[in-house]
Formats: C-alpha cells, sequence, structure tokens
C-alpha cells in the first residue's frame, strides 16, 4: 500500500505495537532487544513506570499553558538542570535541533546586543550533525544535508576533525563561537579527547569567543557523566540537549552562564510548547533518576562490561570489525563489511541497532539496562558474526 507520510526517511519493514522496557515487541508477539533507543531518546527504556506515574499525574492536573505565565514544573526543572552543570538559565523547547537554534542566537545576541560588536560566525567540525533546520544544516556543513536547500544561512566555518590549528587559523574578528559534539554521534561515534576540550577552552577564553557544547544525543547520563564535558575539566558556556531528557517525551533545551545569557531579553525568543507541564513532568523524574550518583556509577560498570566483551568480538572477528568506539552507552562498532548489511542481519538475529557515518554500528542501550540483557546482545551479536563469516566459507 502506498504510504501517505512524506517518504523523507528510509523506513525498516519492522512495525511494533509495544515496548516493555529493553524490548519491543511486535503483533505476533515477537520481542527485539532495542538498543537503538529511538536514537538515545528512550534513556529508561520504553513505559518506565516511573516516567508513567509522572506523565499521569501531570495529565490530570495541567496538560499546557502558555509561557505567558508561571510554569512552576518548567522552574523546578531549569532549577535541576543549573544546579547539575556550570548553567545559570535555561531555554526550553522540543527538539534538538530547535535547542540548536538558540544556542546560535544566544551566541549572536551575547556579541551583537550585549557587547554591541559584530561577531556572528560560527566554527563547527566537519561530518558534525545539528539537526534538519536551515541554521543547523548550515552549521554542519555537510552536502548531504544541505543539497537541494540552498542557499544556506551564513556565518558557519567548517572545520576538519581534530585539527585544533585549523580552528585557531580560522578564527577572526568576526567569529562569536566554537560548536561542537564532544561525542560525535551521527558522525560515527567519535569522542573528542577531554585535552582537546581543554585546549579548545583556552583558546576561546584567549580570542574572547564563546563554546558551545552539543549534547544533544551525547548528554543525559549517555556518555556516562550527566553531561559528557563533565568528563573534562572544563565548562561550555552554551549547552544543548534533547534526545534522552524527556524519556521519549518531545523536550529540548539550551542551557546557558549568567553572563553570556545577558543578550537575550523579552521577546528576543520564544516557543508555544517549548517546556509545557507535561514534558517538564517527566523530563524531571528522567533527571531525577538519572542524575543520581549510583544510578550513573552502574551505568558506567555495566558500559565497562559490555565494552570488554564487544573487544573480546572484535578480536575474534578481526575481518568484520575493525573497531570499538564511543563511552558510556554511547558506542559504535566501525564495521569492516557494509554496516547497513551487519544491522540488518543483527535485526534478524533480534536485535535493534541503527547506523552511523564511517560505516559504524550505533550502539544504544536504554541507560537502566541490565547485565543480563547485555549478555543476551552480545551473544546476538557473536550469532551475526558466525553467520555473516559462515556465508563466506
Ligand atoms: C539528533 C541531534 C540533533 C537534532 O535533534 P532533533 O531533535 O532531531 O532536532 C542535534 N544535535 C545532535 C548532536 C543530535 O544528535
Amino acid at each position: 500500500m502506498q504510504s501517505s507520510i512524506l517518504s523523507t526517511y528510509n523506513r525498516s519493514k519492522l512495525s511494533f505495537v509495544k515496548g516493555r522496557g529493553s524490548y519491543l515487541i511486535t503483533k505476533n508477539g515477537k520481542k527485539y532487544l532495542d538498543f537503538a533507543s529511538g536514537i538515545a531518546v528512550n534513556s529508561l527504556g520504553h513505559c518506565n513506570p516511573e516516567l508513567i506515574k509522572a506523565l499521569n499525574k501531570q495529565s490530570k492536573k495541567m496538560w499546557h499553558i502558555s509561557n505567558a505565565f508561571q510554569i512552576s514544573e518548567q522552574e523546578e526543572l531549569a532549577k535541576k538542570l543549573t544546579k547539575l552543570t556550570f548553567a545559570d538559565k535555561v531555554f526550553f523547547c522540543n527538539s534538538g535541533a530547535e535547542s540548536v537554534e538558540a544556542a546560535i542566537k544566544i551566541a549572536r545576541a551575547y556579541f551583537q546586543i550585549k557587547k554591541k560588536k559584530n561577531k556572528f560566525k560560527i566554527i563547527t567540525i566537519k561530518g558534525s550533525f545539528h539537526g534538519r533546520t536551515l541554521a543547523a544544516i548550515s552549521a554542519s556543513g555537510q552536502k548531504k544535508l544541505i543539497d537541494g536547500f540552498e542557499p544556506v544561512l551564513k556565518g558557519f566555518t567548517n572545520v576538519e576533525f581534530g585539527d585544533h590549528k585549523a580552528i585557531e587559523k580560522s578564527i577572526d574578528n568576526q567569529t562569536a563561537a566554537i560548536m561542537l559534539e564532544p561525542i560525535l554521534g551521527e558522525g560515527g561515534i567519535k569522542v573528542i579527547p577531554s585535552q582537546c576540550l581543554e585546549g579548545l577552552r583556552k583558546l576561546c577564553n584567549k580570542k574572547n569567543i564563546l563554546l558551545i557544547f552539543d549534547e544533544v544525543q551525547c548528554g543525559i547520563g549517555r556518555s556516562g557523566k550527566f553531561f559528557s564535558y563533565q568528563w573534562s575539566k572544563i565548562k561550555p558556556d552554551i549547552l544543548t540537549t534533547a534526545k534522552g531528557i524527556g524519556g521519549g517525551f518531545p523536550i529540548g533545551a539550551c542551557l546557558v552562564s549568567n553572563k553570556v545569557s545577558k543578550g537575550m531579553g523579552f521577546g528576543s525568543h520564544g516557543s508555544t510548547f517549548g517546556g509545557n507541564p507535561l514534558a517538564c513532568s517527566v523530563a524531571n523524574k528522567v533527571i531525577e533518576i538519572i542524575s543520581n550518583k549510583k544510578f550513573l556509577k552502574d551505568l558506567n560498570k555495566k558500559s565497562v562490561f559490555f565494552i570488554n566483551e564487544l573487544e573480546k568480538i572484535k578480536n575474534l572477528y578481526g575481518n568484520l570489525i575493525e573497531e570499538i568506539r564511543g563511552q558510556g552507552f554511547l558506542l559504535g562498532i566501525k564495521s569492516k563489511i557494509n554496516n547497513l548489511i551487519f544491522i540488518e542481519k543483527l535485526r534478524k538475529n533480534g536485535l535493534l541497532i541503527i547506523g552511523a557515518s564511517e560505516n559504524v554500528i550505533r550502539i544504544l542501550p536504554p541507560l537502566n539496562v541490565s547485565i543480563k540483557e547485555l549478555k543476551i546482545a552480545i551473544n546476538i551479536i557473536k550469532k551475526t558474526c558466525l553467520d555473516i563469516n559462515g556465508k563466506k566459507n
């Protein structure tokens, strides 16, 4: 049957009727271990009882009110986020791309309104992903995102991953900020080492420009810290978050320091839905659970176990796997065979995962996954490698 949905997604034929914890279940009752987690969104698995409770409770009080009024759930969420981070102020929106839009506007306004300087350029990393709005595709600079939608927005300079010198060289007196993902997600699960982040912070201080971290994918516990920049000694000026923060309920946020927030006055930005009571109630619960020290400690223990097992598989199947990448539960297998074929075979064997650039297979278990489920995943990956090699022989 012809679908009535605009064909922007290359969808798998798989379809599910419900989700429970780390599993998705089809109409026929077949269970799949879901290590795609809606692309790092279902941070606490499907239909988490605590999140259901938070959502139900709020649904009986009030769903939506305009940002023209006080929203206590939003106030509480902002307090939580600022307490856990460098930030003093939070702007709420509904998605990652919108949080990136807010970050770009805040950076420009800081210089153009507050400091009365015409600084607007933002330096970004080649292969990065910041969302699908025009500003976000302009920022990422990727041809495959931009093609057909030109002209792009002015003011973005795209430099090679890992080329600190190129970043320094591309700064001029119109540069406002450097924006990057501390761990590139769509770009192939590439971790930027702490010393590089620290070097960039120094560079930004020296040149009087801002440092923006896009943590839409790597934040909210995904890397093993609440935000992944917290593995390093430094802080950004602006940070974007979305994906995992609502555990499946759409919400995004842009975090900013007091100083840098100063360009944004009344009427400078807004969102109808951003930070509505339903979204904030769920996010408050998500954050309460994930920011807990014990939760993060357990997560890191499970991650070490899982990465170790993946390394063992790599050593067994060196002809299929080049490298295990990532941190926490933002992991990638760099495949030697076509990653989409690998992913299809893993799915056939009951493990749902997704692809990333550079022929990488992205593994994003729910953060509250059990060791038992991780072991099941490891067995599926092993079996799949065996299947692939068996066919070849
Ligand atoms: C997914 C993603 C975005 C865009 O988020 P949407 O909610 O799809 O708009 C932005 N930045 C990064 C790093 C992402 O992974």
